[in-house]
């Protein structure tokens, strides 16, 4: 490890003392959540009317710590950039959410989503996080079912599965290729129904532009007004930051534009320390770039590499149409050096696979910067309707985008920017090092390590505003109200 001896003497950061999670409880592993819940401080119910938490962000993380807030009688106000939470990146997931309900019984349970998380993480997890993360994903598809959230079922109408990279069963649940979309509109109506019962006040097109700190705790913020442009200031006896990752400091990303880190940086900035900010995920399947007008890049679902096939030409700077090279002058490289995990190896494996293919002049495409993702067995094995059910909406757009139909031709794809694992760091309260300010969602360092598995950036969302913080956030607050605050206060 470094120590502040070994590091270049840069003025870009400083090296602090270690932060211990004072949080973290100790015991057998399976007993630490309910440990931490059991000794957390309780809020009595008219106390809560009385206690104020302001949530910057309002895509999965944050609507959904809003609605579970407001639900339990505090009064919560939210800030979103866009103009309706309904906006929020959250939106954009396509693929699924992982919960270890083993209803096909093929050897899922907590423990094995824990044990692939943190594999998949590289044992860069903390493992208390990614336990109570296995623990809560049950709970979180239920959470979803009862709201109504359409996932895709089988026949006789139970819940389907497929399978993401990295693991060898079926746990991702989804809505075809709207998994994000539906678990939003969820989190949406039950963030609409407590604005509607008084307690959750929002605020769209709004974005913040400070944390206010009042004695060593983070007790409101600076909002600008998108719309009139005027600065405001709004206080509260906690601040939770849920406003996504960074990925679009890379020049490239699958993330919308709008997606900044302004206001995980702004903290930052204020004392709340960063972690892991090297930890980014290259996604293997995205549609390759196709000239410098692009601002960014679009993610092809990975639940396609439940059915589709991933090669390249044997011969280097081939030119034949796909459909031309036979079977023999193909080289399927995940299948044939994972053969256990075959295409369905971990996001980092497959990203640096092809990379490496591409680098050796096998790539395809324009400028040998890609590789085909080829679904021709599914279609011949299961028929074009099936596959249509399954991925039709990630064919059209992948159709709009390139005007190829992938029906015909096999894809192109190449990895792409994509998500952040680093973050701000936080406790296994979700804590960070300022008192007060909690971070949720993608916007923390969270529970993914060096690298994130699949469908499971929605499971942490989830977990973090529907179960964890509502829970750890009451610890906090029993100590409150704390001192009532207005604009005259010299921290505003
Ligand atoms: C194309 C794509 C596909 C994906 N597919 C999957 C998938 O299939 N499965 C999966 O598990 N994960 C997937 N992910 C990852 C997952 O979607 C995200 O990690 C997750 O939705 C992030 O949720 P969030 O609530 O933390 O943040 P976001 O949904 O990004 O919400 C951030 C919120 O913060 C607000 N905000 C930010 N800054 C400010 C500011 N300064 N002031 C005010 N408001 C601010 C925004 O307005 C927004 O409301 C995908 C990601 C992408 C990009």
């Amino acid at each position: 490890m470094n120590t502040a001896e070994t590091l270049p003497p840069a003025d870009y950061y400083t090296v602090g003392d270690p932060v211990a999670d004072e949080k973290a409880p100790s015991g057998p592993i399976e007993e630490r959540w309910d440990a931490r819940r059991f000794n957390a401080k309780l809020v009595n119910p008219a106390n809560r009317r009385k206690l104020s938490v302001i949530i910057i962000g309002t895509g999965l993380a944050g609507s959904s710590a809003a609605a579970t807030l407001g639900e339990a009688g505090y009064q919560v106000t939210t800030f979103c950039y866009q103009d309706s939470a309904r906006r929020a990146h959250s939106i954009a997931a396509q693929g699924g959410i992982n919960a270890a309900k083993n209803y096909r019984n093929d050897g899922d349970s907590i423990h094995r989503l824990f044990f692939d998380t943190v594999k998949g993480g590289d044992f860069r997890s903390r493992e208390s996080n990614v336990y109570r993360l296995a623990q809560l994903s049950v709970d979180i598809i239920d959470q979803c079912v009862a709201q109504g959230v359409p996932f895709a079922r089988e026949y006789g109408g139970l819940l389907d599965n497929r399978s993401f990279g990295g693991v060898q069963v079926s746990r991702t649940f989804y809505a075809r290729g709207q998994t994000g979309q539906q678990l939003l509109l969820g989190a949406y109506q039950a963030l609409e129904r407590q604005v509607a019962a008084g307690t959750v006040q929002v605020h769209s097109r709004h974005e913040m532009l400070d944390v206010i700190i009042v004695d060593g705790r983070a007790r409101g913020v600076v909002v600008r007004d998108m719309t009139t442009g005027q600065i405001e200031t709004h206080f509260a006896d906690a601040v939770v930051l849920a406003s996504g990752g960074y990925s679009n400091v890379f020049f490239l990303s699958t993330n919308a534009m709008g997606c900044n880190v302004t206001a995980t940086w702004r903290a930052h900035r204020k004392g709340a320390l960063f972690a892991n900010p090297c930890f980014t995920q290259i996604h293997p399947t995205c549609i390759p770039v196709s000239g410098a007008h692009q601002s960014k890049l679009t993610l092809m679902s990975e639940s396609l590499r439940n059915d589709g096939r991933i090669w390249v030409p044997k011969k280097r700077g081939e030119d034949r149409d796909p459909r031309d090279i036979p079977e023999q002058e193909r080289d399927y490289y995940l299948e044939r050096r994972y053969p256990s995990f075959g295409n369905l190896v971990p996001r980092d494996v497959a990203s640096r696979a092809a990379k490496n293919v591409c680098d050796q002049g096998h790539g395809v495409g324009p400028g040998g910067l890609g590789v085909y993702l080829d679904l021709t067995d599914a279609i011949e094995r299961t028929g074009r309707p099936a596959v249509e059910a399954k991925y039709g909406n990630l064919f059209d757009i992948y159709e709009q985008i390139t005007d190829e139909d992938p029906y015909r031709v096999p894809m192109r794809i190449y990895p792409a920017m994509h998500y952040t694992m680093g973050g701000l760091w936080v406790d296994y309260d979700l804590q960070s090092t300022i008192a007060g300010l909690f971070v949720i969602g993608e916007a923390n360092f969270s529970d993914h390590g060096a690298n994130r598995l699949g469908a499971s950036a929605l499971m942490q969302g989830l977990a973090d505003g529907y179960f964890v913080l509502p829970n750890t956030i009451r610890d906090y607050l029993a100590a409150g109200p704390f001192e009532k605050l207005d604009a005259s206060h010299s921290a505003a």
